[in-house]
């Protein structure tokens, strides 16, 4: 099937064309700085020519129609009717306790992501604008949610539930919920395809480092633990995110700094993170860089990322009892030597070796396992798509609405 995804952020819409039959991306592309003077506008189809331009697009239904109009165009020649699309497939950020896997779009679900607006204010309402832009642009064809919450409904009580009155968690919500569902499951069907490994009996921890970056433990195939929380701002630390912190912090700079609540949203969301302990870059390719040229602070923020990814690895290894392998994928997972090995060092105790060959020439793109023979748990790269699993999912759920009336 032919599906198109979409993602989409408060002043961008990323899409992919997938066919879902090969398993394919036929082209992608980026719409960025919607509503600003001049939006820059990208296409990519599959071994064809790249382009980007700036022109002005004033909404999310405008973006939509510039993608529409680039896939028609007759020189580009990547459909030749909108009917080509067969279903489109939206990524959603928080599905909250209700989503427990993707679902055909109606005016129930959409109500119910304008419900979970109060758990992602930054991340649920363009997703909704998105979704409402794409059914105007293709008002016939099946349009279903894909949330990144809903891998992690798997985890236990223990591991969701805060230590704070448990009227809170009944009246408003407020749980651990997770984030980067699709990319840990995706990564980790990846390993059991590779292996030939059961899920049933295997236990991973799955390392998702880009700029937003999460770490999950899976056993049995399921997410049991997860480090981003209520919303993804907990957990590691990220490009500009915080990750985990004494809630007391904020009481005291409220009070030391005078901040407003939107100040301290912003001051932990845009200016914490590498970014904050760095007061360079955001950018791990930056960071590494000038920490090498023998800048101390983007060392120091270096040093503090790994160290964070190998205390969450400890703490899911507790958890699981046990761990067969470690799992590292996006930008920096995928892309990063120097990264993956000062995450894993000094865990021998824990029967880890990372072969250092291996792991400073991985085939890019491709599944590797960059561990030693001796290492009790394997260390593999695997690159991340989860494009692919929205597509996949959205295919599934477009062919079964077709067939039967109750879905
Ligand atoms: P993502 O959000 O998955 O696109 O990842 C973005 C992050 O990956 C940024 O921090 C990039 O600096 C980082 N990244 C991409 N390529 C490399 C690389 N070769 N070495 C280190 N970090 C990289």
């Amino acid at each position: 099937m032919l599906i198109l995804v979409i993602n989409c952020g408060s002043s961008s819409v990323k899409y992919n064309l997938i066919d879902t039959s090969e398993e394919k991306n036929l082209c992608r592309g980026l719409v960025e700085r919607i509503g600003a003077v001049t939006s820059i506008v990208k296409h990519e189809p599959e071994g064809g020519r790249h382009t980007k331009n700036t022109r002005t697009i004033a909404n999310h239904s405008e973006a939509l129609q510039e993608i529409m109009n680039y896939l028609l165009d007759t020189e580009n020649k990547i459909i030749s009717s909108p009917s080509d699309i067969e279903a489109v497939g939206h990524r959603v950020v928080h599905g909250g306790e209700m989503f427990k896997d993707s679902v055909l779009i109606d005016e129930d679900v959409l109500a119910a992501i304008e419900q979970a607006f109060d758990l992602a204010p930054l991340h649920n309402p363009p997703n909704l604008r998105g979704i409402q832009a794409a059914k105007k642009n293709l008002p016939d064809i099946p349009h279903v949610a894909v949330f990144d919450t809903a891998f992690h409904h798997s985890l236990p009580n223990k591991a969701f539930l805060y230590g704070i009155p448990n009227r809170l968690y009944r009246r408003y919500k407020i749980r651990k919920y997770g984030f980067h569902g699709t990319s840990h499951y995706f990564v980790s069907r990846q390993y059991y395809k590779k292996t030939g490994k059961k899920a049933g009996n295997t236990k991973l921890i799955t390392c998702h480092l880009g700029n937003g970056a999460s770490i999950t433990a899976i056993d049995g195939g399921k997410s049991i633990d997860t480090s981003m929380g209520f919303t993804p701002l907990s957990g590691l630390v990220m490009g500009t995110r915080s990750g985990d912190l004494d809630p007391s912090i904020l009481f005291y700079l409220i009070e030391k700094e005078e901040l407003s609540l939107a100040n301290v949203h912003a001051l932990l969301n845009r200016h914490s993170g590498l970014l904050g302990l760095s007061g360079y870059a955001s950018d791990m390719r930056d960071l590494i860089e000038e920490a090498s040229n023998g800048d101390r602070r983007c060392q120091q923020a270096i040093d503090v990322f790994c160290y964070k990814i190998k205390q969450y690895i400890g703490s899911y290894i507790a958890s699981m009892n046990g761990c067969d392998a470690i799992i590292f994928t996006a930008g920096i997972g995928e892309n990063s030597p120097l990264i993956r090995k000062r995450s894993l060092e000094e865990m021998s105790y824990l029967g880890i070796e990372v072969d250092d060959t291996k792991n400073d020439s991985p085939d890019r793109g491709a599944i590797q396992k960059i561990s030693t023979d001796n290492s009790k748990t394997e260390v593999y790269v695997i690159p991340t798509n989860e494009e692919l699993v929205i597509a996949i999912d959205t295919a599934k759920i477009a062919q079964a609405s077709d067939q039967s009336p109750w879905v």
